[in-house]
């Protein structure tokens, strides 16, 4: 089924809006697509002609199964965009979204195919997330918190940043912050700013930033985990 580039970008951020945990309803979509209340109730009222998507009574908008195949192969071939800028051609990891946005829309089937065969799906994405989307409970159940959850003291690394916003990206990036990246938590301070600890810099950041963050927590090496203490001798 071929659709406009419109729709197709209405149905990815009802898919990617909901998977952050947000209630999608027409005003999410105007904040989430930069477009005006009119034009989001004239697309959804096409889009729930064509079967794509449903509107609830109260105003919820959700995918109908075409919609959401729709969806999920854009993510796919979005995904597979974003990788081959940075791991053939070595772009920016900070820059490849917003090029992925709009090959996405372009890419044959033939040509997804290809580009899977090439790169695989298995590693994850220049900001860090592995194909398909993860809701920030997914994330929670294995095992990861944001930054500003981290507590004081403790050694962490960077696994995935929110990629819609490339001015955070690109002063992340500055800050030395970026997925594989190591820091510290050295303060929660009460304006509601961290301070980090960043390839021996320090290094200040406001909470709206962080919570953007996705790190996983390495071992405290003060306080010993139950492997680390000594067991009964057994005779
Ligand atoms: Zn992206």
């Amino acid at each position: 089924m071929r659709i406009t580039i419109s729709k197709e970008n209405y149905l990815k951020a009802i898919a990617e809006a909901q998977a952050e945990g947000e209630l999608v309803i027409a005003a999410t979509l105007a904040r989430w697509l930069d477009v005006s209340p009119p034009a989001v109730t004239m697309a959804t009222r096409r889009l729930k002609r064509d079967g794509l998507i449903e509107v609830a009574k109260d105003g919820h908008i959700t995918l109908t199964s075409s919609g959401r195949e729709i969806a999920e192969r854009l993510i796919r071939r979005h995904y597979l965009i974003e990788r081959m800028l940075t791991e053939v051609f070595g772009m920016e990891w900070y820059k490849v979204h917003e090029e992925a946005e709009q090959m996405e829309h372009a890419v044959s089937a033939d040509f997804e195919a290809r580009l899977a065969e090439k790169l695989g799906d298995e590693k994850a994405c220049p900001h860090g997330f592995a194909l398909g989307l993860e809701s920030k409970e997914d994330r929670h159940r294995r095992g990861l918190i944001a930054m500003h959850e981290l507590p004081v003291k403790r050694l962490a690394i960077v696994v995935s940043v929110f990629e819609r916003d490339r001015g955070l990206l690109e002063y992340l990036d500055s800050l030395g912050i970026r997925p594989g990246a190591m820091f510290e938590m050295l303060a929660h301070n009460a304006d509601q700013t961290l301070s980090l600890l960043v390839n021996g810099r320090h290094v200040p950041l406001g909470h709206g930033a962080a919570e953007k963050v996705w790190i996983t927590v390495l071992p405290s090496l003060e306080s010993p985990s139950p492997l680390g203490v000594p067991q009964p001798v057994r005779l």
